[in-house]
């Protein structure tokens, strides 16, 4: 099947209209019909190769929405219709301990991503959301619950919630517990609404005073502005949790510090360069961890699509079509977006 998508040649090419092909649906393969999708930081990286790696021709995109066009004869769970999502992850080996338990993101066989991956499809590597058509294993095909006006701003729940929601479920935050979010953006602004719909005392991280009204109205129940000394110093041994979504080296002390004892900081950001090495007495005195937490397994994102179909959470979008990607990506960088762009995939048609 041949679909239209958005992709480039090289990592200094744009984003042009490309054609690819899809796979035929085998037994336990859903077709699906990509109606909007996200659009993520590792998009960009990937696409213009700043991590290294990147396959050509690229397709990024992996926080898809759509319906099911046409499910193999062995799918049970999916039909035609059905309102469906695909994030990060489209196969793994199903067989390791981590798949066991439905950790697929930490298959030791190492799993396949919706895009730049090794597959036996052409061209030899996973295409991803920036197109008209996906054909996904039934296994990692999600179901959307949240009212079908509401799906653009589902789309970036498939990256940007899961990878929030998966560490502040991991590190149980709820009520009686005082978590932190670090950044306000794409990640960030996820991780406000999670930690306060799962009934945490929420408190937001910015540097700019500008942000602070933002983060109050996604929910945060206090802000502080990072560049202040004595706003920091306040909250000292405070918080039980601290998820930090930056992507840019920063000073890990200024967090640690605030964590009581036995207290994570777990960071989700991938910064270009490394952070600083942290502070070993903050770390000792207070048994206190910093972590890492990678997107979710399957079973989790289905859990988080449901939570927040329940509570009625999605993303701050600001919609665009394909033909914008390029200028997108150059505002991304800018952090100049409340909070995710997400594709009309209709546009892949003008
Ligand atoms: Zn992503
Ligand atoms: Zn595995």
């Amino acid at each position: 099947m041949v679909t239209k998508a958005y992709g480039a040649y090289a990592a200094d090419k744009p984003l042009e209209p490309i054609d690819i092909a899809r796979r035929p649906p085998g037994p336990h393969d859903v077709a699906i019909n990509i109606a909007y999708c996200g659009v993520c930081h590792s998009d960009l990286h990937t696409v213009r190769s700043e991590w290294q790696g990147t396959l050509y021709p690229c397709v990024p995109g992996h926080e898809i929405v759509g319906h099911v066009t046409a499910v193999g004869s062995e799918v049970t769970g999916f039909k035609v219709g059905d309102t469906v999502g695909v994030g990060c992850l489209v196969d793994s080996c199903q067989h390791c301990a981590s798949c066991a338990e439905g950790l697929e993101q930490f298959c030791e066989k190492g799993w396949t991503g919706t895009y730049n991956s090794p597959t036996r499809d052409r061209p030899g590597h996973t295409l991803g959301g920036y197109s008209q058509g996906i054909v996904v294993s039934d296994r990692f095909v999600l179901a959307i619950r949240h009212p079908e006006e509401q799906l653009a701003a589902v789309a970036p729940l498939l990256c940007a919630g899961i990878t929030t929601y998966s560490p502040l479920h991991h590190w149980k935050a709820g009520p009686g517990k005082k978590v932190g979010i670090v950044g306000i953006g794409g990640l960030g602004h996820m991780g406000i609404k999670i930690a306060h719909a799962m009934g945490a005392h929420t408190v937001a991280f910015t540097t700019s005073e500008s942000k602070r009204e933002d983060a109050l109205k996604l929910g945060a129940d206090e802000v502080i502005i990072s560049r202040t000394p004595e706003a920091m110093t306040q909250h000292a041994g405070s918080f039980d949790f601290i998820l930090d979504t930056v992507g840019a080296s920063h000073n890990l002390d200024a967090y640690t510090r605030l964590l009581k004892r036995d207290g994570t900081l777990c960071l989700v950001g991938v910064p270009g360069h490394p952070h600083p090495a942290p502070d070993v007495f903050t770390l000792i005195f207070g048994r206190k961890a910093i972590a890492g937490s990678l997107i979710g397994g399957i079973r989790e994102t289905q859990e988080m699509l449901d939570f927040c179909a329940e509570k009625g959470i999605v993303a701050d979008i600001e919609m665009i079509t394909a033909q914008e990607i390029d200028e997108a990506y150059d505002r991304m960088v800018k952090s100049d977006v409340k909070y995710r762009f997400v594709i009309d995939i209709a546009s892949l048609g003008a």
